[in-house]
Order: C-alpha cells, then structure tokens, then sequence
C-alpha cells in the first residue's frame, strides 16, 4: 500500500489529511500519516484573538489524533528535521517535554509521497534586538504568552507607577490591522469583569509600518478606511517609519524616535522555517519556501508536494501566490485530487489561484475588504455585516473541510451557547 506522509497540520496540511483519509484511508487504498510538532490544531488566522483573549485555545482547538481516528488517517507527533530523499524517509526530532525530559528519541518515517505544509514563521530581517524583546504570533503558545503578559499588564495598571499599557505593533498588515482593533474590544470586557478602573485611555496601540499605508495589498480606499477606523480606537497608526532597532524600552526608528511600549508584537513579514532552506538539495527561495511547479510538486522531485505559505509558486502572470489561508485550502484541494490521479496512473493538473478577494476585521467595530467576483469583473468594495459575514465564512469553510456541514453546524450552535454560558473574554 502507497505510504502518503503530510508534514504540517495546518490550513492546509490538515485539510489535505481529512480529505486523502476519508477517500483513500477509509477504503484502505493508502496509508496516510500526518506529522505535525504540536497536539492540537487552532486555524492560524485566529491566533490574533487567542492574543487578545477574545477566543479560548483550549476550547477552539482540535486534537489532531481524535481528528485521525475519525478520518481514516494515522498521527504522529514530531517535528521534521531533515528528508533523506534517496530513501524515502523523513527524520524526525526527539519529543521533548515542556519541562526538557525527553519523551521519545529521534525516530523516522518513510514514504512514497510526501507533502509539506510547514506553514511559515515571522520575519524579522535580522532587525537588531527583535528576537529578544518582541513577541510573534506564529503558535498558540506564543498568542497565549502575549495575553498572560496584557494581563498582568492590567493587572499592575494603577500600580507600580504604572499608568497605561503600551503596545507596539510591527507591521500594519492584516494581523497588525486586525490585533490592535481587537484589543480596543478586549479592554472594553476586561473592564467589566473586576477591572472596572481601566477604560481604553489607559491603552496605547502604536501601529508602525515601514510602507506608505497601512494594508498594503490592499486598495487605497480600504486601507483608508481602515486607517481611520484605527484611529478613531485611539490606535497610534504611524506609517513611513522603519524600525531599526528593539530594545526592552520600545522601538528604535530610522529617524531616531523611541516608540516606548511595554510589550512589542512583530508581525512584518513572513519566511518559511530556517531549516527549510538547505533541506535535501530542494529548490528554495530567498525566504526559505520550497520552490513548486504548476502542478505543486517540488521543482527536483515529483514525490516531494509543498502547499501553504512554506511553497513558492508562480503566478502565470507574474508575482507568486500569497501566503494566506485561502491559497493553502486551494493547495490543499489540487494535491488531494493530484495525489489520487497519480495512484490511478493519470496525469497531475496545474493549479490556478482564485483571489476571493480580502477582508480584514477590526473586531466588534467593523469589516472592511474587498471581494472578487465574475459579477464585478473585479473586486467589489464590502463592510459591514455583509463583509462581516464573509469574514466568518472563511473560518466556517475551514471547518466543513475538517468536519462536513452537518457537524459545522453544530459546532456553530455550541459557539452560540458558549457565548451566553462563559466570560466573553479568557481571563486567566
Ligand atoms: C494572526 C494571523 C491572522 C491571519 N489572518 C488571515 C486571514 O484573515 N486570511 C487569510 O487568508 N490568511 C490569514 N493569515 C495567514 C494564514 O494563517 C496562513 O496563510 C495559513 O495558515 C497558512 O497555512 P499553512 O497550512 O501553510 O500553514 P499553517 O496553518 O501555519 O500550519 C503549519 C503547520 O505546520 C506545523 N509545523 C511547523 N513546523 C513543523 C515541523 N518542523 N514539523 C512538524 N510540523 C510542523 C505547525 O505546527 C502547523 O500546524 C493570518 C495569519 C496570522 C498569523
């Protein structure tokens, strides 16, 4: 039986999982194992809320062995260290436990077909002190980290001389949009469960962008009206300003300014993981991802698939695919399709990105972004609830990848109930 193996479940490494299993796994046609570094899986595009504790990681997140048993797919817990690409074996790190014990040694794996769907980390182009004193919003544990951190921030307001919590943002695009409005709506809970002292003039965002707007993939008059959105928060939205330099006092600027902030989020950029880069003589790029054809193969090995923000493909009419979710859902569904025409012995298909265009929410206050339709020829400016709607379906497309519309709907009601039975924000 063919061996499949699936580094990464994310976006796109996890839907591609379900979908292989349930077609392929179910009826014992291949055996499919997906290898991912951490025990659950929480859809990246929600980290920014896990940060500012309007969402719970403990109750959103899906455990990736009970997903497994129910979609016909083995799992494995590790990381990926290295492919040997002459044997067919991927090698995998000793599990280490949160308290440094090891649980179990380096092991390996060996495949037929091998997907990777790594995702991407934080760049911080080697900018000087960035590592030390910024936080990223690559894990839940590190969106976890920075909620504990405001919290106790909070905590000390009216305290230890401590008069306002300052935020420093690098990097106005969606994440950074997205985070300082949701922190805004955060405090305005906050306030009302024991903190009823602090209101949001005791919260300073400062939103920094080396760009000439903020949301630069997106068209001006969206960008616009999300800049003034910001700035009716209250967020200090400084654009044209490069950081040169983080320090434990705030960021350092070209111009030589100090933005002063007591915790500072870095959210300018992203590369796929370091390691990729030199892994198994494959073809990669400046950023380390891994450099596909059309067809999402690897360009020096037809067994070897990237998809998601870790793979480099090209755009037929120049640039590449961007690394968001909806490329990586997209990836997902052509090397599903392309992974059982090979079995078949029929020829793979090119995959062609579809933009459905981009919204960006700013919390309870607002949706902005635009749409891509064959209707408009182009894109269609949207806000409000309709954009708001759309927002949400991103996420709820998500989840009828993973688990159908029947058990979508459900998890739908049970969010409705648990908005009414718990806090609205995770105080602890
Ligand atoms: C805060 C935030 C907001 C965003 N908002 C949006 C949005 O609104 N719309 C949008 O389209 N995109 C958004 N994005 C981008 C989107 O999240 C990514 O493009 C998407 O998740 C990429 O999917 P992926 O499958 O490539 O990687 P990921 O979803 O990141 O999954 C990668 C998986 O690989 C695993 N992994 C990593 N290294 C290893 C290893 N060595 N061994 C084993 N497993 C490993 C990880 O644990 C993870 O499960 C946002 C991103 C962030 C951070």
């Amino acid at each position: 039986m063919k061996k499949i193996v699936i580094v990464g479940g994310g976006a796109g490494g996890l839907e591609l999982a379900t979908k292989l299993g349930n077609k392929l796994g179910r009826k014992g046609k291949a055996l499919i194992t997906l290898v991912d570094k951490n025990r659950t899986h929480l859809w990246k595009p929600l980290l920014h809320e896990v940060a500012a504790g309007s969402l719970d990681h403990g109750i959103d997140s899906l455990s990736y062995r009970a997903h497994a048993k129910n979609h016909f797919f083995n799992f494995k817990l590790a990381a990926l260290s290295d492919i040997d690409r002459d044997n067919k074996i991927i090698k995998l790190d000793k599990l280490i436990d949160t308290d440094g014990t090891e649980i179990l040694p380096e092991s390996e794996l060996s495949y037929d077909i091998l997907v990777m769907a790594l995702g991407s980390v934080s760049n911080d182009f080697n900018t000087k002190g960035v590592s030390d004193n910024c936080i990223f919003l690559d894990s839940p544990q590190q969106a976890k980290k920075f909620h504990h951190l405001m919290l106790n921030k909070y905590l000390q307001l009216g305290v230890k001389e401590t008069n306002q919590v300052s935020v420093a943002i690098v990097g106005a695009g969606a994440t950074g949009v997205e985070l300082s409005a949701e922190l805004y709506n955060s405090l305005e809970q906050v306030s009302s469960y024991g903190f009823e002292h602090i209101d949001t003039t005791d919260l300073k965002v400062s939103l920094v962008e080396a760009g000439e707007k903020i949301l630069p993939a997106l068209p001006e008059r969206i960008s616009g009206q999300a800049h003034q959105e910001l700035l009716k928060l209250g967020v200090d939205v400084r654009t044209k300003t490069m950081v040169t330099e983080a320090t434990d006092k705030g960021l350092m600027t070209k111009s030589g300014e100090l933005i002063e902030a007591d915790l500072i989020v870095w959210a300018a950029g992203i590369k796929a993981p370091n390691f990729l880069k030199e892994i198994a003589g494959l073809e990669t790029n400046r950023i380390n991802q891994l450099v596909v054809k059309a067809t999402l193969q690897t360009t020096l090995d037809d067994t070897i698939y990237a998809i998601g923000d870790c793979a480099s493909c090209a755009l037929p009419n120049g640039g590449f695919v961007p690394p968001r979710a909806q490329s990586a859902h997209q990836m997902a569904s052509l090397v599903a399709k392309n992974i059982i025409a090979t079995l078949k012995d029929k020829p793979v298909t090119n995959y062609k990105y579809t933009d459905y265009g981009s919204l960006v929410s700013l919390s309870n206050y607002s949706t902005v972004g635009s749409l891509m339709g064959n209707l408009t020829k182009g894109s269609m400016k949207v806000e409000g609830r309709v954009a708001r709607l759309v927002y949400v379906s991103l996420y709820r497309m998500h989840q009828v990848a993973l688990h159908g519309y029947v058990k979508t709907t459900l998890m739908t009601i049970v969010e409705r109930i648990n908005r009414v039975l718990r806090p609205r924000l995770k105080l602890h």
